[in-house]
C-alpha cells in the first residue's frame, strides 16, 4: 500500500503546526512561524484569540448540536445581527464556503423560477474565479485544473474574463440568471475588481432583473477594512456567499439574501444537518462582537496602509523579484516576476514567514486582522532579508 491514510489531494509543505498563539505558530518541533497567511484568511483574530476561545468552550458545555427541525434562539440571534448590518433581509448558515455558493447558486436558480422564468438558470461567472471544490462550485469555474476528470459537470455556468464588462453583457441571453464574482478574486491572484466592471454589472441587473450574487468567502469579513468587499464599490448584491472569516477558525458559512432573491427558497427547498448549530452560532457570535467592536475596522484599514505602503517601498530594492502590490486593506498581493509558490516555500522554509501562493504569480499576504505596528515590522524585516538572499530560478 502506497497511499496515505489522509487522501493526498494536497501537496503539503514540511511545515506542522501544533500551536497557536496571536501571530504565531508553533511546529511539532517547537519551530516559531509569524502567520500571514492566517489559515488562508480564516484565522481572522489570530490563534487563541479568548473571547472566541471562551464562547466555544462555554456553548460547548451547554449545547453543541441541535437538528433544524427545532427552534433555533441561537440561529435567529446571529441570522438578526447580519440582517441589521448588511443589505441582507434573511441568512441561511452552513459549514464551508463552497456550501454558501451552492446555496446562493440554488437560491438564484429558484428565484427566477419563482418568477415564472425557469429557463433563467444560467450564471455568468469569471475567468480564474475559485468558488470552492463541489461538482457545483468546480462548474462555476472553468480553470480546468480544478475540474479535470470529474466531468461530466454541472450546466448553467458561461465564463467570460474577469473585469471585462462587455464580455460579461455579451453574453447575456433568455436563459441568463445573472453573475457570480468575488469582488476581489483570491485564489486568482488577487485581483481587484475595478468599478466600472463591479457597478456595471450591478446596473445591468437592475435593468434586466437579473440577480448579482456575490462570493465574498475570501475578501468579506473585515478583511479589506469594510465589513464586506462590496461596499468599497458602493454597490450591495442580490445574494452573497460568506465563509472562511465569519467562524475565524470555526467551520461556518452563511448565504446571504434579500427578501426578493430569496423569494423561492421556502419550507423543504434546502436544508443541512449541521448548518447554524449553537456551536457554529456561538463562534460566529464572538467574531462579530470582535469585528463590529469600536474601531476594528479602521484597525484594519490602517493596518493594511502601512502593510501597503512597506511592500511599496521593498519593491526598488528588490526589483529584479517584486513587480507590484495588489488589493486592499489586508488582503495584499505582491505580484512576483518569477514562481511565486518557490519563493513562499523559501520564506516558510529558511525565513519562519507564512505566506500563500496565489495564481498569477502573486504572493498572498493575509494576516490576522488583530496585527499591530510591530507585527508588520516583524514582516517587512523577515520579507526583505528573504528576498535579499533568494535566487530565482532562471526558467521559473
Ligand atoms: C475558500 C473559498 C471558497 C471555498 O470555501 P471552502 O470553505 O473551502 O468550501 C469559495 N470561494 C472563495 C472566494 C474562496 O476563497
Amino acid at each position: 500500500m502506497t497511499i496515505t491514510p489522509l487522501m493526498p489531494v494536497y501537496p503539503r509543505c514540511g511545515v506542522r503546526p501544533v500551536r497557536g498563539e496571536g501571530v504565531y505558530l508553533y511546529g511539532e518541533d517547537g519551530q516559531q512561524y509569524l502567520d500571514f497567511a492566517s489559515g488562508i484568511a480564516v484565522n481572522a483574530l489570530g490563534h487563541g484569540h479568548p473571547h472566541l476561545v471562551k464562547a466555544i468552550a462555554d456553548q460547548a458545555a451547554t449545547l453543541m448540536h441541535m437538528s433544524n427541525l427545532y427552534g433555533s434562539p441561537q440561529g435567529e440571534h446571529l441570522a438578526q445581527r447580519l440582517v441589521d448590518a448588511t443589505f441582507a433581509d434573511t441568512v441561511f448558515f452552513t459549514n464551508s464556503g463552497a456550501e454558501a455558493v451552492e446555496c446562493a447558486i440554488k437560491t438564484a436558480r429558484r428565484y427566477h423560477c419563482a418568477e415564472g422564468r425557469p429557463e433563467r438558470n444560467t450564471l455568468i461567472t469569471f475567468n480564474n474565479a475559485f468558488h470552492g471544490r463541489t461538482l457545483g462550485t468546480i462548474s462555476a469555474t472553468n480553470q480546468p485544473k480544478m475540474r479535470d476528470g470529474f466531468e461530466p459537470l454541472l450546466p448553467g455556468f458561461r465564463y467570460a474574463p474577469f473585469n471585462d464588462l462587455d464580455a460579461a453583457l455579451a453574453l447575456i441571453d433568455e436563459t441568463t440568471a445573472g453573475f457570480l464574482v468575488e469582488p476581489i478574486q483570491g485564489e486568482g491572484g488577487l485581483m481587484a475588481g475595478t468599478d466600472a466592471f463591479l457597478q456595471g454589472l450591478r446596473k445591468v441587473c437592475d435593468e434586466q432583473g437579473l440577480l448579482l450574487v456575490l462570493d465574498e468567502v475570501q475578501c468579506g469579513y473585515g478583511r479589506t477594512g469594510k465589513f464586506f468587499a462590496h461596499e468599497l464599490y458602493g454597490i450591495t448584491p442580490d445574494i452573497m456567499a460568506v465563509a472562511k472569516g465569519i467562524g475565524a477558525g470555526f467551520p461556518l458559512g452563511a448565504c446571504l439574501a434579500t427578501e426578493r432573491a430569496a423569494k423561492g427558497m421556502v419550507a423543504g427547498t434546502h436544508g443541512s444537518t449541521y448548518g447554524g448549530n449553537p456551536l457554529a452560532m456561538a463562534a460566529g457570535e464572538a467574531v462579530l462582537d470582535v469585528l463590529m467592536g469600536d474601531g476594528f475596522l479602521d484597525h484594519v484599514t490602517a493596518m493594511g496602509e502601512r502593510l501597503r505602503a512597506s511592500l511599496e517601498q521593498m519593491i526598488p530594492n528588490h526589483d529584479h523579484l517584486f513587480q507590484e502590490v495588489r488589493g486592499r486593506g489586508l488582503m495584499l498581493g505582491l505580484k512576483l516576476k518569477s514562481d511565486s509558490r518557490r519563493f513562499v516555500a523559501h520564506c516558510r522554509d529558511h525565513h519562519g514567514l507564512l505566506t500563500v501562493a496565489a495564481g498569477d504569480n502573486v504572493v498572498r499576504i493575509l494576516p490576522p486582522l488583530v496585527i499591530d505596528e510591530s507585527h508588520v515590522a516583524e514582516f517587512t524585516q523577515k520579507l526583505s532579508e528573504a528576498a535579499r538572499v533568494y535566487v530565482p530560478v532562471a526558467d521559473d
